[in-house]
């Protein structure tokens, strides 16, 4: 049995891989697969209607705001939401806390004056900046809930007076959230959502259409909300297995009930981290991600030889990125909290061992 510590693409439950593979071969009896069916036939379109209505009711989504999935991966969105709120001449803000904040700055900067109120890289991106001020002029504040590579999250959302947009890629469906608080939130599917290839979009309708500029419709929100998702050719598998996903997800006592089990998989692994003198973390504690758990050994030389051990025992996907080194353990929705237990005890027996 194989243990799917990957950082994305990544596990999903069995029970939705089965599902989807019954809707390659033979979708709701219709005698054909949902991979050769038109998006604009009326078996598809209801999937992807329930696909955005179980996102809206996972996440209580409010009136006034639009749910879209679109194509590019989160890092088009990096470039596509500064091209559709940032007017000309305007200025947002941005906190750095890692590889993909980097990225998302980079993009904006096409777009207009970008101004980094806060970052975390004088300690290699291992805590998460608490002292900072929003300039009154700013159009938005643009954050990474969840740092997918350093393994620090936000626990407590930025204050922004509403003008929040995040990059929710890797924790997004794994806690509850007040999507009031936002202007717009993004992920990229390939972690608690579906499969790679589609783009989750919840944006608030009132901030779309201020800034002047033409957008190429493909890149327009407004145009890609009145098209419903269906401009051009949606992503239509990972849509399909996505809603599938979503359906396992409220079935399971939705987000809140997650939330729990989350809490309960990434309490049990930072206890071991903490308590296993082989083994220490990487991050600020008050700051550690529940997503993404990154962590070294005292012994480097000790790294590729428990990287082995943990492999014997099933547990695969957990070697570090490289800008961190050692491992790291993603506990998405979908692990569940035997495997984590199956690491714990895989590092108590390496103790014993060294
Ligand atoms: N943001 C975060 C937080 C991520 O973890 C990732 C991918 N791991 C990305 C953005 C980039 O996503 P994509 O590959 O969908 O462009």
């Amino acid at each position: 049995m194989k243990h799917n510590f990957g950082a994305g693409p990544c596990i999903l439950p069995q029970e939705v891989f089965k599902q989807a593979s019954y809707g390659v071969l033979d979708f709701n009896d219709t005698g054909l697969s949902i991979l050769e069916i038109s998006h604009r036939a009326p078996e598809f379109v209801a999937v992807m209607d329930e696909a955005i209505a179980l996102v809206k009711e996972l996440l209580n989504v409010p009136a006034g705001y639009s749910v879209i999935f679109l194509q590019g991966g989160a890092s088009l969105q990096f470039a596509m939401l500064a091209y559709n709120l940032l007017p000309e001449g305007k200025k947002a803000s941005y906190i750095n806390t890692g590889v993909w904040s980097t990225k998302a700055i980079e993009e904006a900067r096409l777009f207009g004056e970008i101004d980094v109120i806060a970052s975390s890289k004088d300690k290699n991106f291992s805590y998460i900046p608490k002292d900072y001020t929003v300039a009154a002029d700013s159009t938005y504040l643009h954050f990474t809930s969840n740092n997918t590579i350093f393994g620090t999250e936000f626990h407590t959302f930025p204050d922004a007076k509403n003008h929040l947009v995040c990059d929710m890629s890797s924790d997004i469906f794994s806690k509850e959230i007040n999507v009031a608080d936002f202007d717009l939130i993004y992920a990229g599917a390939q972690k608690n959502i579906g499969p790679a290839g589609a783009t989750l979009v919840i944006v608030k309708d009132e901030i779309l259409g201020k800034t002047g500029r033409a957008i190429p419709s493909m890149l327009d929100y407004q145009k890609q909300i009145s098209a419903e998702s269906m401009y051009n050719t949606p992503p239509v598998f990972s849509v399909y297995v996505s809603m599938l996903n979503l359906r396992w997800l409220k079935a399971k006592g939705g987000v809140d009930a997650i939330e729990k089990e989350n809490i309960a998989k990434a309490k049990s692994l930072y206890t071991e981290i903490d308590r296993n003198p082989l083994f220490k973390g990487t991050t600020a504690v008050e700051d550690r991600s529940m997503m993404s758990v990154c962590f070294v050994m005292e012994n480097p030389e000790l790294e590729k030889p428990f990287l082995k051990y943990a492999e014997e025992k099933g547990c695969i996907g957990i070697k570090g990125h490289r800008s961190v080194g050692g491992f790291r353990a993603s506990l998405y929705n979908a692990l569940p909290i035997t495997s984590v237990h199956v690491l714990v005890e895989a590092m108590q027996e390496f103790q014993e061992k060294n």
